[in-house]
Protein backbone atom coordinates (compact mmCIF):
# COMPACT_ATOMS: atom_id res chain seq x y z
CA UNK A 1 0.00 0.00 0.00
CA UNK A 2 1.34 3.70 -0.46
CA UNK A 3 -0.28 6.56 1.23
CA UNK A 4 -1.67 8.76 -1.06
CA UNK A 5 -0.88 12.70 -0.44
CA UNK A 6 -4.31 15.01 -0.40
CA UNK A 7 -3.24 17.84 -1.99
CA UNK A 8 -5.01 20.62 -4.26
CA UNK A 9 -8.18 18.77 -3.39
CA UNK A 10 -7.38 15.54 -5.02
CA UNK A 11 -5.77 11.93 -3.09
CA UNK A 12 -2.61 11.32 -5.44
CA UNK A 13 -0.07 8.35 -5.27
CA UNK A 14 3.26 9.70 -5.65
CA UNK A 15 5.53 8.30 -8.19
CA UNK A 16 8.58 5.75 -7.96
CA UNK A 17 8.96 3.00 -5.11
CA UNK A 18 8.64 5.61 -2.07
CA UNK A 19 9.95 5.00 1.72
CA UNK A 20 8.73 2.27 3.53
CA UNK A 21 6.79 2.41 7.05
CA UNK A 22 7.84 -0.42 9.16
CA UNK A 23 6.62 -2.00 12.36
CA UNK A 24 9.01 -1.43 15.14
CA UNK A 25 8.28 -4.61 16.87
CA UNK A 26 7.94 -7.04 13.92
CA UNK A 27 10.30 -5.20 11.20
CA UNK A 28 8.13 -5.68 8.59
CA UNK A 29 6.78 -3.50 6.33
CA UNK A 30 3.47 -1.54 6.70
CA UNK A 31 3.32 0.90 4.02
CA UNK A 32 5.01 3.47 1.60
CA UNK A 33 5.11 7.01 1.01
CA UNK A 34 6.32 8.96 -1.39
CA UNK A 35 5.89 12.92 -2.57
CA UNK A 36 7.57 12.39 -5.99
CA UNK A 37 5.60 14.51 -8.71
CA UNK A 38 3.59 15.70 -6.33
CA UNK A 39 3.09 19.93 -6.98
CA UNK A 40 4.18 21.61 -4.06
CA UNK A 41 3.66 24.77 -5.35
CA UNK A 42 0.04 24.24 -6.12
CA UNK A 43 -0.78 22.16 -3.28
CA UNK A 44 -0.01 25.75 -1.23
CA UNK A 45 -1.82 27.41 -3.75
CA UNK A 46 -5.01 25.70 -3.36
CA UNK A 47 -4.69 25.91 0.44
CA UNK A 48 -4.03 29.79 -0.04
CA UNK A 49 -6.87 30.60 -2.48
CA UNK A 50 -9.34 27.88 -1.97
CA UNK A 51 -9.10 27.01 1.31
CA UNK A 52 -8.34 30.35 3.45
CA UNK A 53 -10.93 32.56 1.55
CA UNK A 54 -13.66 29.18 2.28
CA UNK A 55 -12.32 29.45 5.94
CA UNK A 56 -12.37 33.24 6.44
CA UNK A 57 -15.74 33.29 5.17
CA UNK A 58 -16.80 31.82 8.74
CA UNK A 59 -17.08 33.16 11.82
CA UNK A 60 -14.75 32.04 15.24
CA UNK A 61 -17.83 30.10 16.12
CA UNK A 62 -18.36 28.49 13.06
CA UNK A 63 -14.51 27.17 12.86
CA UNK A 64 -14.90 26.26 16.48
CA UNK A 65 -17.66 23.96 15.51
CA UNK A 66 -15.21 22.41 12.26
CA UNK A 67 -13.44 21.44 14.92
CA UNK A 68 -16.29 19.71 16.92
CA UNK A 69 -17.27 17.61 13.61
CA UNK A 70 -13.62 16.91 13.26
CA UNK A 71 -13.96 15.21 16.99
CA UNK A 72 -16.48 13.42 16.12
CA UNK A 73 -15.11 11.84 12.80
CA UNK A 74 -12.11 10.79 14.85
CA UNK A 75 -13.55 9.47 17.91
CA UNK A 76 -15.71 7.23 15.70
CA UNK A 77 -12.33 5.38 14.63
CA UNK A 78 -10.49 5.20 17.54
CA UNK A 79 -10.20 1.57 17.97
CA UNK A 80 -8.46 1.88 14.20
CA UNK A 81 -6.50 4.35 15.35
CA UNK A 82 -4.93 2.38 18.30
CA UNK A 83 -4.24 -0.74 15.95
CA UNK A 84 -2.27 1.68 13.99
CA UNK A 85 -0.44 3.19 16.68
CA UNK A 86 0.58 -0.22 17.75
CA UNK A 87 1.41 -1.59 14.54
CA UNK A 88 3.58 1.58 13.13
CA UNK A 89 4.90 3.06 16.13
CA UNK A 90 5.19 -0.26 18.62
CA UNK A 91 2.55 2.26 21.11
CA UNK A 92 1.52 0.33 24.14
CA UNK A 93 -2.17 0.93 25.01
CA UNK A 94 -1.58 4.04 26.87
CA UNK A 95 1.17 5.17 24.43
CA UNK A 96 -1.29 5.23 21.93
CA UNK A 97 -4.32 6.82 23.89
CA UNK A 98 -1.89 9.85 24.43
CA UNK A 99 -0.91 10.69 21.08
CA UNK A 100 -4.47 10.28 20.03
CA UNK A 101 -6.76 11.58 22.70
CA UNK A 102 -4.36 13.89 23.01
CA UNK A 103 -5.30 14.68 19.62
CA UNK A 104 -8.99 14.80 20.25
CA UNK A 105 -8.74 16.25 23.70
CA UNK A 106 -7.13 19.29 21.99
CA UNK A 107 -9.39 19.82 19.14
CA UNK A 108 -12.18 19.76 21.68
CA UNK A 109 -11.09 21.88 23.78
CA UNK A 110 -10.24 24.68 20.55
CA UNK A 111 -13.89 24.13 19.78
CA UNK A 112 -15.11 25.15 23.29
CA UNK A 113 -12.81 27.60 23.62
CA UNK A 114 -13.27 29.41 19.94
CA UNK A 115 -17.46 29.04 20.33
CA UNK A 116 -17.01 31.24 23.07
CA UNK A 117 -15.58 34.05 20.42
CA UNK A 118 -18.84 33.47 18.42
CA UNK A 119 -19.86 35.42 15.82
CA UNK A 120 -16.78 37.78 15.21
CA UNK A 121 -14.19 37.12 12.24
CA UNK A 122 -11.61 39.62 13.55
CA UNK A 123 -9.65 39.90 16.93
CA UNK A 124 -9.46 43.26 19.53
CA UNK A 125 -6.14 42.76 21.56
CA UNK A 126 -5.98 44.98 24.71
CA UNK A 127 -7.17 48.60 25.13
CA UNK A 128 -7.29 52.14 24.04
CA UNK A 129 -4.41 54.41 24.33
CA UNK A 130 -4.43 57.88 23.75
CA UNK A 131 -1.45 59.17 21.30
CA UNK A 132 -1.19 62.88 22.42
CA UNK A 133 -3.27 66.17 24.21
CA UNK A 134 -6.53 65.61 21.77
CA UNK A 135 -8.35 62.92 23.56
CA UNK A 136 -10.47 61.80 20.34
CA UNK A 137 -7.14 60.74 18.73
CA UNK A 138 -6.14 57.26 20.17
CA UNK A 139 -5.28 53.86 18.72
CA UNK A 140 -5.98 50.11 19.35
CA UNK A 141 -4.93 47.02 18.26
CA UNK A 142 -7.06 44.72 15.92
CA UNK A 143 -5.63 41.16 14.72
CA UNK A 144 -6.91 39.66 11.39
CA UNK A 145 -6.74 35.93 9.84
CA UNK A 146 -3.18 35.51 7.46
CA UNK A 147 -4.36 34.95 4.21
CA UNK A 148 -1.38 32.13 3.49
CA UNK A 149 -1.43 29.05 4.72
CA UNK A 150 -0.49 26.95 7.29
CA UNK A 151 2.38 24.24 6.61
CA UNK A 152 2.80 21.80 9.64
CA UNK A 153 5.88 20.11 10.03
CA UNK A 154 6.01 17.49 12.41
CA UNK A 155 8.39 14.91 14.41
CA UNK A 156 7.57 11.14 14.33
CA UNK A 157 6.84 10.52 17.67
CA UNK A 158 2.99 12.20 17.82
CA UNK A 159 1.74 11.83 14.27
CA UNK A 160 -2.00 12.43 16.35
CA UNK A 161 -0.97 14.59 18.54
CA UNK A 162 1.15 16.67 16.70
CA UNK A 163 -1.10 17.29 13.82
CA UNK A 164 -4.11 17.96 15.35
CA UNK A 165 -2.64 20.10 17.77
CA UNK A 166 -1.49 22.28 15.02
CA UNK A 167 -4.58 22.21 12.77
CA UNK A 168 -6.84 22.94 15.91
CA UNK A 169 -5.48 26.31 16.54
CA UNK A 170 -4.94 27.26 12.40
CA UNK A 171 -8.40 26.10 11.19
CA UNK A 172 -9.64 28.00 14.40
CA UNK A 173 -7.75 31.18 13.62
CA UNK A 174 -9.16 30.77 9.46
CA UNK A 175 -5.80 29.48 7.95
CA UNK A 176 -6.16 26.23 5.24
CA UNK A 177 -3.61 23.33 6.73
CA UNK A 178 -0.72 21.65 4.85
CA UNK A 179 0.37 18.94 6.89
CA UNK A 180 3.44 17.05 6.54
CA UNK A 181 3.79 14.28 9.29
CA UNK A 182 7.33 12.63 9.66
CA UNK A 183 7.39 9.72 6.90
CA UNK A 184 8.47 7.26 9.48
CA UNK A 185 5.06 7.07 11.41
CA UNK A 186 2.61 8.96 9.00
CA UNK A 187 0.16 6.04 8.28
CA UNK A 188 -2.08 6.77 11.79
CA UNK A 189 -1.72 11.24 10.23
CA UNK A 190 -2.65 9.16 6.75
CA UNK A 191 -5.82 7.52 8.72
CA UNK A 192 -7.39 10.26 10.29
CA UNK A 193 -6.80 13.16 8.03
CA UNK A 194 -8.70 10.51 5.47
CA UNK A 195 -11.40 10.05 7.43
CA UNK A 196 -11.70 13.69 8.44
CA UNK A 197 -11.82 14.38 4.50
CA UNK A 198 -14.13 11.21 3.46
CA UNK A 199 -16.40 13.05 6.35
CA UNK A 200 -16.67 15.72 4.17
CA UNK A 201 -16.64 18.20 7.39
CA UNK A 202 -14.21 20.46 6.28
CA UNK A 203 -14.35 23.08 3.49
CA UNK A 204 -12.58 22.59 0.08
CA UNK A 205 -8.65 23.29 0.66
CA UNK A 206 -9.00 23.59 4.28
CA UNK A 207 -7.07 20.62 5.29
CA UNK A 208 -3.91 19.00 2.78
CA UNK A 209 -1.36 15.88 3.49
CA UNK A 210 1.98 15.17 2.54
CA UNK A 211 3.10 12.04 3.22
CA UNK A 212 6.46 11.41 2.32
CA UNK A 213 9.27 14.11 1.39
CA UNK A 214 8.49 17.62 1.92
CA UNK A 215 11.13 18.14 -0.77
CA UNK A 216 10.66 21.84 -2.18
CA UNK A 217 7.87 22.97 -0.41
CA UNK A 218 9.57 26.16 1.52
CA UNK A 219 10.90 26.94 -1.48
CA UNK A 220 7.33 28.11 -2.42
CA UNK A 221 6.05 29.74 0.52
CA UNK A 222 4.96 33.43 0.51
CA UNK A 223 4.90 36.02 4.06
CA UNK A 224 1.25 34.90 4.22
CA UNK A 225 2.77 31.88 5.15
CA UNK A 226 3.28 30.61 8.74
CA UNK A 227 5.33 27.31 9.41
CA UNK A 228 5.13 25.52 12.30
CA UNK A 229 8.04 22.87 12.51
CA UNK A 230 8.75 20.53 15.21
CA UNK A 231 11.57 18.17 14.81
CA UNK A 232 15.07 17.79 15.73
CA UNK A 233 17.58 20.71 15.90
CA UNK A 234 19.75 20.42 13.00
CA UNK A 235 16.47 19.76 10.65
CA UNK A 236 15.33 23.18 12.29
CA UNK A 237 18.92 25.39 11.61
CA UNK A 238 18.17 23.60 7.99
CA UNK A 239 15.12 24.91 7.20
CA UNK A 240 15.14 28.25 9.02
CA UNK A 241 18.07 28.90 6.23
CA UNK A 242 15.76 28.04 3.26
CA UNK A 243 16.50 31.21 1.32
CA UNK A 244 13.04 31.64 0.46
CA UNK A 245 11.65 31.23 4.10
CA UNK A 246 14.32 34.03 4.94
CA UNK A 247 13.29 36.37 1.95
CA UNK A 248 9.57 35.88 2.10
CA UNK A 249 9.55 36.40 6.00
CA UNK A 250 7.23 33.49 6.23
CA UNK A 251 6.86 33.37 9.72
CA UNK A 252 8.55 29.79 11.21
CA UNK A 253 8.05 28.55 14.64
CA UNK A 254 10.47 25.71 16.19
CA UNK A 255 9.31 23.14 18.45
CA UNK A 256 12.89 21.40 18.80
CA UNK A 257 14.60 19.52 20.98
CA UNK A 258 15.59 19.47 24.44
CA UNK A 259 17.23 18.39 27.94
CA UNK A 260 14.23 18.42 30.10
CA UNK A 261 14.51 18.48 34.24
CA UNK A 262 13.57 17.37 36.88
CA UNK A 263 14.34 18.71 40.78
CA UNK A 264 13.60 17.17 43.96
CA UNK A 265 14.07 20.31 46.37
CA UNK A 266 16.85 19.96 49.02
CA UNK A 267 14.11 19.72 51.34
CA UNK A 268 13.32 16.27 50.69
CA UNK A 269 13.97 12.95 53.00
CA UNK A 270 13.27 10.18 52.04
CA UNK A 271 9.67 8.36 52.02
CA UNK A 272 8.30 11.83 52.18
CA UNK A 273 5.42 12.18 49.30
CA UNK A 274 7.49 14.83 47.22
CA UNK A 275 10.49 12.59 47.04
CA UNK A 276 7.87 9.42 46.07
CA UNK A 277 6.05 11.40 43.46
CA UNK A 278 9.30 12.27 42.01
CA UNK A 279 10.72 8.98 41.45
CA UNK A 280 6.81 7.73 40.28
CA UNK A 281 7.52 10.94 37.88
CA UNK A 282 10.83 10.02 36.34
CA UNK A 283 10.40 6.66 36.15
CA UNK A 284 7.89 7.13 33.89
CA UNK A 285 8.49 9.65 31.99
CA UNK A 286 11.52 7.67 30.81
CA UNK A 287 9.36 4.85 29.89
CA UNK A 288 6.17 6.34 28.90
CA UNK A 289 6.40 6.43 24.87
CA UNK A 290 9.46 4.56 24.92
CA UNK A 291 10.93 7.90 26.69
CA UNK A 292 9.66 9.65 22.88
CA UNK A 293 8.29 12.53 24.07
CA UNK A 294 9.88 16.14 23.38
CA UNK A 295 9.57 16.66 26.99
CA UNK A 296 10.80 13.76 28.64
CA UNK A 297 12.72 13.97 31.57
CA UNK A 298 16.56 13.51 30.65
CA UNK A 299 18.05 14.91 33.43
CA UNK A 300 17.12 14.12 37.31
CA UNK A 301 18.71 16.34 40.24
CA UNK A 302 18.68 15.64 43.77
CA UNK A 303 20.31 16.63 46.66
CA UNK A 304 24.02 15.10 46.91
CA UNK A 305 22.67 13.29 50.33
CA UNK A 306 19.66 11.74 48.92
CA UNK A 307 21.79 10.49 45.69
CA UNK A 308 22.16 6.96 46.51
CA UNK A 309 18.38 6.55 47.62
CA UNK A 310 16.77 7.89 44.88
CA UNK A 311 19.00 5.86 42.32
CA UNK A 312 18.41 2.87 44.13
CA UNK A 313 14.02 3.49 43.93
CA UNK A 314 14.55 4.01 40.49
CA UNK A 315 16.38 1.42 39.65
CA UNK A 316 14.13 -1.01 41.32
CA UNK A 317 11.12 1.05 39.84
CA UNK A 318 12.85 0.96 36.16
CA UNK A 319 13.57 -3.08 36.82
CA UNK A 320 9.62 -3.83 36.72
CA UNK A 321 9.81 -2.19 33.53
CA UNK A 322 8.50 -4.96 30.89
CA UNK A 323 10.19 -4.35 27.97
CA UNK A 324 8.55 -5.75 24.68
CA UNK A 325 5.72 -6.39 22.47
CA UNK A 326 3.02 -4.01 23.47
CA UNK A 327 0.52 -6.97 21.81
CA UNK A 328 1.57 -8.54 24.87
CA UNK A 329 -0.49 -7.76 27.42
CA UNK A 330 2.32 -7.67 30.49
CA UNK A 331 4.23 -5.59 28.05
CA UNK A 332 4.73 -1.59 29.59
CA UNK A 333 6.78 0.04 27.28
CA UNK A 334 7.57 -1.04 23.48
CA UNK A 335 9.91 -0.41 20.77
CA UNK A 336 11.41 3.47 19.71
CA UNK A 337 9.65 4.20 16.38
CA UNK A 338 12.66 2.54 14.07
CA UNK A 339 16.28 1.13 13.42
CA UNK A 340 18.07 4.30 12.86
CA UNK A 341 15.92 6.27 16.19
CA UNK A 342 17.60 3.14 18.14
CA UNK A 343 20.62 3.52 16.75
CA UNK A 344 20.24 6.95 17.50
CA UNK A 345 19.42 6.41 20.72
CA UNK A 346 22.41 3.96 21.59
CA UNK A 347 24.95 6.48 20.31
CA UNK A 348 23.46 9.34 23.04
CA UNK A 349 23.40 6.94 25.67
CA UNK A 350 27.17 5.84 24.67
CA UNK A 351 28.23 9.50 24.54
CA UNK A 352 26.39 10.32 27.52
CA UNK A 353 28.47 6.87 29.32
CA UNK A 354 31.75 9.14 28.70
CA UNK A 355 30.38 11.26 31.73
CA UNK A 356 28.48 9.23 33.49
CA UNK A 357 28.36 5.04 34.58
CA UNK A 358 25.02 2.90 34.26
CA UNK A 359 22.89 2.66 37.08
CA UNK A 360 20.29 0.79 34.88
CA UNK A 361 20.43 -0.16 31.74
CA UNK A 362 22.63 -2.72 28.84
CA UNK A 363 20.41 -4.85 26.55
CA UNK A 364 17.25 -4.81 26.42
CA UNK A 365 15.30 -8.32 26.53
CA UNK A 366 12.16 -7.98 24.67
CA UNK A 367 9.24 -10.27 26.20
CA UNK A 368 7.30 -11.95 22.51
CA UNK A 369 9.82 -9.94 20.78
CA UNK A 370 12.77 -10.70 18.44
CA UNK A 371 15.83 -8.38 20.05
CA UNK A 372 17.46 -8.49 16.29
CA UNK A 373 14.29 -6.92 14.65
CA UNK A 374 12.59 -5.13 17.02
CA UNK A 375 13.62 -1.32 17.76
CA UNK A 376 14.42 -2.12 21.51
CA UNK A 377 16.27 -0.12 24.28
CA UNK A 378 16.57 -0.74 27.69
CA UNK A 379 15.24 1.84 30.31
CA UNK A 380 18.45 3.12 31.22
CA UNK A 381 19.61 5.08 34.15
CA UNK A 382 23.14 6.89 34.28
CA UNK A 383 24.38 9.09 37.04
CA UNK A 384 26.71 11.94 36.71
CA UNK A 385 28.45 12.70 39.84
CA UNK A 386 30.02 15.96 38.95
CA UNK A 387 27.05 18.09 36.95
CA UNK A 388 28.81 21.35 37.50
CA UNK A 389 31.37 19.77 35.17
CA UNK A 390 29.58 18.06 32.77
CA UNK A 391 29.21 18.59 28.93
CA UNK A 392 27.16 15.87 27.17
CA UNK A 393 24.55 15.48 29.94
CA UNK A 394 23.45 19.23 29.52
CA UNK A 395 23.45 18.86 25.77
CA UNK A 396 23.13 15.58 24.04
CA UNK A 397 19.11 14.53 24.01
CA UNK A 398 18.40 10.76 23.96
CA UNK A 399 15.18 10.62 22.27
CA UNK A 400 14.11 7.54 24.11
CA UNK A 401 13.93 5.92 27.55
CA UNK A 402 17.30 7.19 29.38
CA UNK A 403 17.74 9.84 31.96
CA UNK A 404 20.70 11.11 33.84
CA UNK A 405 20.30 11.45 37.69
CA UNK A 406 22.71 14.37 39.01
CA UNK A 407 23.39 15.25 42.28
CA UNK A 408 23.32 19.34 43.66
CA UNK A 409 25.38 21.20 46.50
CA UNK A 410 22.88 23.93 46.56
CA UNK A 411 19.31 25.27 46.32
CA UNK A 412 20.74 27.97 43.66
CA UNK A 413 23.24 24.89 42.43
CA UNK A 414 20.46 22.69 41.39
CA UNK A 415 18.28 25.87 39.29
CA UNK A 416 21.42 27.02 37.94
CA UNK A 417 22.47 23.49 36.76
CA UNK A 418 18.52 23.03 35.19
CA UNK A 419 19.18 26.12 33.37
CA UNK A 420 22.51 24.31 31.53
CA UNK A 421 19.70 22.73 29.31
CA UNK A 422 20.53 25.74 27.23
CA UNK A 423 16.53 26.27 26.40
CA UNK A 424 13.87 23.68 27.39
CA UNK A 425 10.28 22.76 26.73
CA UNK A 426 10.01 21.87 30.34
CA UNK A 427 11.17 21.36 34.37
CA UNK A 428 9.02 19.56 37.38
CA UNK A 429 10.14 20.68 40.75
CA UNK A 430 9.02 18.30 43.69
CA UNK A 431 9.13 20.32 47.48
CA UNK A 432 7.01 21.05 50.09
CA UNK A 433 9.19 24.18 50.61
CA UNK A 434 7.30 27.17 49.47
CA UNK A 435 9.94 29.72 48.79
CA UNK A 436 12.22 26.95 47.22
CA UNK A 437 8.97 26.49 44.46
CA UNK A 438 8.69 29.83 44.22
CA UNK A 439 12.68 30.36 43.83
CA UNK A 440 13.04 27.66 41.23
CA UNK A 441 9.95 28.89 39.16
CA UNK A 442 11.44 32.63 38.57
CA UNK A 443 14.98 31.26 39.00
CA UNK A 444 13.84 28.80 35.45
CA UNK A 445 11.37 31.03 34.28
CA UNK A 446 14.40 32.44 31.37
CA UNK A 447 15.39 29.33 29.99
CA UNK A 448 12.12 27.35 30.44
CA UNK A 449 8.43 27.22 28.30
CA UNK A 450 6.72 25.66 31.71
CA UNK A 451 7.38 24.24 35.00
CA UNK A 452 5.42 21.94 36.85
CA UNK A 453 5.45 22.51 40.82
CA UNK A 454 4.50 19.62 42.66
CA UNK A 455 4.10 18.78 46.60
CA UNK A 456 1.57 16.23 48.25
CA UNK A 457 -1.28 18.41 47.91
CA UNK A 458 -1.63 18.09 43.64
CA UNK A 459 0.28 14.87 43.49
CA UNK A 460 -2.62 13.15 42.41
CA UNK A 461 -4.01 15.85 40.35
CA UNK A 462 -1.15 16.45 38.27
CA UNK A 463 -1.08 16.08 34.28
CA UNK A 464 2.38 15.21 34.68
CA UNK A 465 5.56 16.24 33.86
CA UNK A 466 5.59 15.34 30.36
CA UNK A 467 1.52 16.43 28.80
CA UNK A 468 1.19 18.78 27.33
CA UNK A 469 -1.80 20.74 28.14
CA UNK A 470 -3.66 23.21 25.22
CA UNK A 471 -4.15 25.77 27.95
CA UNK A 472 -0.70 25.86 28.98
CA UNK A 473 1.81 27.47 26.21
CA UNK A 474 4.31 24.56 24.81
CA UNK A 475 8.03 25.53 23.49
CA UNK A 476 10.81 26.47 24.76
CA UNK A 477 13.76 29.24 24.62
CA UNK A 478 17.17 28.57 23.16
CA UNK A 479 18.25 25.53 22.17
CA UNK A 480 13.86 23.80 22.64
CA UNK A 481 13.36 26.32 19.35
CA UNK A 482 12.35 29.55 20.60
CA UNK A 483 8.69 28.80 19.74
CA UNK A 484 5.52 28.85 21.25
CA UNK A 485 2.27 26.91 20.40
CA UNK A 486 -0.85 26.43 22.09
CA UNK A 487 -1.74 28.16 25.35
CA UNK A 488 -5.56 28.48 24.73
CA UNK A 489 -6.44 31.84 22.86
CA UNK A 490 -2.94 32.82 22.92
CA UNK A 491 -2.08 30.00 20.36
CA UNK A 492 -4.01 32.20 17.60
CA UNK A 493 -1.71 35.09 17.48
CA UNK A 494 1.35 32.76 15.50
CA UNK A 495 -1.67 33.06 12.65
CA UNK A 496 -2.96 36.54 13.07
CA UNK A 497 -1.57 39.73 11.81
CA UNK A 498 -1.97 42.20 14.35
CA UNK A 499 -2.06 45.98 13.97
CA UNK A 500 -2.19 49.19 15.59
CA UNK A 501 -5.25 51.42 14.46
CA UNK A 502 -4.95 54.55 15.03
CA UNK A 503 -7.79 57.50 14.55
CA UNK A 504 -10.85 58.80 15.84
CA UNK A 505 -11.89 57.32 19.03
CA UNK A 506 -15.85 56.19 18.40
CA UNK A 507 -14.60 55.02 14.91
CA UNK A 508 -11.98 52.63 16.78
CA UNK A 509 -14.64 52.18 19.19
CA UNK A 510 -16.89 50.48 16.48
CA UNK A 511 -14.02 48.82 15.00
CA UNK A 512 -13.30 47.16 18.62
CA UNK A 513 -17.01 46.24 18.84
CA UNK A 514 -17.30 43.99 15.39
CA UNK A 515 -14.16 42.13 16.55
CA UNK A 516 -13.63 39.52 19.76
CA UNK A 517 -11.89 40.72 22.68
CA UNK A 518 -9.05 38.80 23.48
CA UNK A 519 -5.61 39.02 24.70
CA UNK A 520 -2.83 37.67 22.56
P1 LIG B 1 13.48 15.42 12.30
O1 LIG B 1 14.29 14.36 11.71
O2 LIG B 1 14.09 16.75 12.50
O3 LIG B 1 12.17 15.53 11.39
C1 LIG B 1 11.12 16.40 11.70
C2 LIG B 1 10.29 16.68 10.49
O4 LIG B 1 11.06 17.43 9.55
C3 LIG B 1 9.86 15.43 9.74
O5 LIG B 1 8.54 15.61 9.27
C4 LIG B 1 10.83 15.37 8.58
O6 LIG B 1 10.32 14.68 7.47
C5 LIG B 1 10.95 16.83 8.28
N1 LIG B 1 12.11 17.16 7.47
C6 LIG B 1 13.34 16.62 7.50
N2 LIG B 1 14.14 17.22 6.59
C7 LIG B 1 13.36 18.15 5.96
C8 LIG B 1 13.60 19.07 4.89
N3 LIG B 1 14.79 19.17 4.33
N4 LIG B 1 12.57 19.86 4.50
C9 LIG B 1 11.36 19.79 5.10
N5 LIG B 1 11.08 18.90 6.10
C10 LIG B 1 12.08 18.11 6.52
O7 LIG B 1 12.89 15.02 13.73
P2 LIG B 1 12.24 13.64 14.17
O8 LIG B 1 13.34 12.64 14.17
O9 LIG B 1 11.01 13.35 13.38
O10 LIG B 1 11.77 13.97 15.64
C11 LIG B 1 12.56 13.80 16.79
C12 LIG B 1 13.01 15.11 17.34
O11 LIG B 1 11.90 15.99 17.46
C13 LIG B 1 13.59 15.00 18.73
O12 LIG B 1 14.79 15.70 18.77
C14 LIG B 1 12.54 15.67 19.63
O13 LIG B 1 13.07 16.28 20.78
C15 LIG B 1 11.93 16.65 18.73
N6 LIG B 1 10.55 16.93 19.12
C16 LIG B 1 10.27 18.16 19.63
C17 LIG B 1 8.97 18.44 20.02
C18 LIG B 1 8.61 19.79 20.57
O14 LIG B 1 7.41 20.07 20.69
N7 LIG B 1 9.55 20.63 20.90
C19 LIG B 1 7.97 17.48 19.89
C20 LIG B 1 8.31 16.25 19.37
C21 LIG B 1 9.61 15.98 18.99
P3 LIG B 1 10.73 13.16 7.15
O15 LIG B 1 10.23 12.33 8.26
O16 LIG B 1 10.04 12.89 5.86
O17 LIG B 1 12.23 13.14 7.05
Amino acid sequence: MKLANYVAGKWLEGTGAGTPLVDPVLGTELARASTDGVDMRAALDYARTTGGPALRKLSYGERAALLGKIVEVLTANKDKYQATALANSGNTKIDAAIDIDGGIGTLFFYSRLGSKLGDKRALHDGAFDRLGKDEAFQSTHIAVPLQGAAIHINAFNFPSWGLWEKAAVALLAGVPVVAKPATATALLSYQMVKDVIDAGVLPAGALSLICGSARDLLDHVTGQDAIAFTGSADTAHLLRANKNVIASGARFNVEADSLNSSLLGPDATEGAPEFDLFVREVAREMTQKAGQKCTAIRRAFVPRALADKVAGALEARLAKTVVGNPRTESVTMGPVVSKSQQKAVLDAIRQLSAEAKTVIGGDAKPVDANAATGCFVAPTLLRCDDPASGKAVHAVEAFGPACTLMPYDSAEQAIALAAKGGGSLAASVFTSDDKFAADAALGLAASHGRVLIIDEKVGKSSTGHGIVMPMCVHGGPGRAGGGEELGGLRGLRFYHQRLAVQGRLDRLQAIATSAADVSL
